[in-house]
């Protein structure tokens, strides 16, 4: 099912409408979004192994995606595999990849590469959930065991993707993780102090998966800094994360691995 934007609209779906807006990347000197046609975009059914389930309708739904950007998410779900050590999901849930966005094409969508990352799902069983519009409802051992999956995660993206939103980003990406490379490109990320989508992810993983009380501030500061000293102690990149790019994604991968006690 194309996902073209009027439909979206016409049916009421905020969520992807907003992806439009919300999922642009902007931003100095990032490259520009640009629009591309159904012919420059694969259809898949499949990421991997797993089908592609829309999670507005539940159904098996193939998208479009930009062929390199494709092979990245491959790459990606089987990295975070054998990271995790997560059982093989069957289901990768979804709101969307291509997006018909001519003639205001703002957004990686529109060029076929960006995805919005919804939950890992084997079975009947969620293996990890981007719904942190549900999951935030959950209480105790419970909550605390969806959010540390999602922190995984997002790291997991992270180290795959320069361009990540999470739920602290706004509340746009309550329901979804947003990914794009139109700023990695076909290489894996490099961290930036200024970036507050990445910063505010550190200090995420710091409170939700090592046990660190840091501010979510999306500001670095010497207590981030310090406390991802701390993870990394435990790693072959000794340092903080803002000291180069071994650390950042020795930092990540660590994080992804990260068993839930
Ligand atoms: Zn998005």
């Amino acid at each position: 099912m194309p996902l073209r934007r009027r439909t979206l609209l016409a049916l009421g779906l905020g969520t992807i409408a907003a992806g439009v807006a919300g999922c642009s990347t902007g931003g100095g000197s990032s490259p520009s979004a640009y629009c591309v046609s159904t012919g420059q975009v694969g259809r898949h059914s499949r990421l991997g192994n797993a089908r592609l389930v829309y999670d507005i309708s539940g159904k098996p739904t193939s998208f479009r995606f930009d062929g390199g950007f494709y092979d990245q998410l491959v790459r990606w779900l089987s990295d975070y595999r054998e990271l995790s050590g997560t059982k093989p999901p069957d289901q990768v849930w979804t709101y969307g990849s291509w997006l018909d966005g001519e003639p205001n094409c703002d957004s990686w969508h529109d060029a076929g590469r960006a995805f919005d990352l919804s939950r890992l799902v084997a079975g009947n069983e969620v293996l990890v959930s981007c719904r942190y519009d549900l999951w935030r409802n959950y209480t105790g051992a419970r909550l605390q065991y969806f959010r540390s999956r999602y922190w995984a995660l997002a790291a997991s993206l992270h180290l795959h993707f320069a361009y990540v939103l999470t739920y602290l980003y706004n509340s746009t990406h309550h329901n979804h993780i947003h990914i794009d490379n139109g700023r990695s490109g076909d290489q894996l990320s490099t961290f930036s102090k200024r970036s507050p989508s990445q910063v505010q992810a550190v200090q995420g993983m710091l409170n939700h998966v090592w046990g660190q009380r840091v501010e979510i501030s999306s500001d670095w500061n010497d207590e981030t800094a310090d406390a991802t000293r701390s993870v990394l102690e435990r790693t072959e990149h000794p340092g903080a994360v803002d000291d180069g790019t071994d650390q950042w994604r020795a930092f990540l991968r660590a994080t992804a691995a990260h068993r839930p006690s």
